[in-house]
């Protein structure tokens, strides 16, 4: 029987790059994103003529607690399980913390923080019935670091990396591990706002030379979650050498 994915965000980027790795690998997929659905649909159709693996949709905000509910019991219902939790929908924010509205802020709080407590509060019990699973978290280097003008996205990575850490001791007895990839500055559309030059210079920065790519997310992600049971609570840096 193939195993399951359940990708968060996985319209573009990171989260389709990791969508075209597992289902590569055999998997079923479950993916999701709350605004490009058209993207979204092309992607699975893309993935079922390749690869001949089974492809679920949903659209809508992760940070939602009954749209999560009923996308993980969906895909419980379609596919049996869920094998691998990647949980890799988020936004970035660009500004002064003081010019920040609350309204901004809960926004990235519910994207980036709150959508992992919901995915994975819904997806574990059935985990821990079959004392097996793995989730993996896709944060930054910001929330190891911190980044000016960036607080609120540090502040959530920072949680998501705090999270891993706790989450996976409280489940290791139950055989899931739980880690994260610390992503430096990968080349997606999150980083289109940077000028030619400005990518320029922040490629300069980083000692590999380059930004990294989505498909190098996705083969740490894949090795993470074929991987060894005794790795967990681990936030793993894929930076180039940057910080
Ligand atoms: P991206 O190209 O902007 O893709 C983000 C994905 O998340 C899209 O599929 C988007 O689809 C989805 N999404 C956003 N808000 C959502 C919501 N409320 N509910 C459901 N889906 C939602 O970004 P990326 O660069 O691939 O980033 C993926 C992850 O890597 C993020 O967690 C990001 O923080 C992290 N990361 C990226 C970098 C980088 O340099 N690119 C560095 C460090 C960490 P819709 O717009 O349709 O909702």
């Amino acid at each position: 029987m193939n195993k399951t994915v359940l990708i968060t965000g996985a319209s573009r980027g990171i989260g389709a790059a990791i969508a075209y790795k597992f289902a590569s690998e055999g998997y079923n997929l479950s993916i999701c994103c709350s605004k490009s659905s058209d993207a979204l649909y092309h992607i699975a159709d893309d993935i079922k003529n390749i690869h001949h693996v089974g492809a679920l949709t949903f659209v809508g905000d992760v940070g939602d607690e009954t749209f999560v509910s009923s996308m993980i019991s969906e895909t419980i219902s379609r596919f049996d399980q869920i094998d691998v939790l990647v949980n890799n929908a988020g936004i970035a924010h660009i500004g002064l913390l003081s010019d920040m509205s609350l309204d901004e802020w809960n926004r990235i709080i519910s994207t980036n923080l709150t959508s992992i407590f919901l995915t994975c509060k819904y997806t574990v019990p059935s985990m821990v019935a079959r004392k097996q699973g793995k989730i993996i978290n896709i944060s930054s280097v910001w929330g190891n670091v911190g980044a000016s003008c960036e607080v609120a996205y540090s502040a959530t990575k920072g949680g998501i990396n705090s999270l891993t850490k706790a989450l996976g001791k409280e489940l290791a007895p139950s055989n899931i591990q739980v880690n994260a990839i610390a992503c430096g500055v990968i080349d997606t559309k999150m980083n289109s706002c940077f000028s030619d030059d400005d990518k320029t210079t922040l490629a300069d920065e980083i000692p590999a030379g380059r930004f990294g790519a989505a498909s190098e997310v996705a083969e740490l992600a894949y090795s993470i979650a074929c991987g060894n049971e005794y790795l967990t609570s681990q936030i793993i840096t894929l930076d180039g050498g940057w910080t």
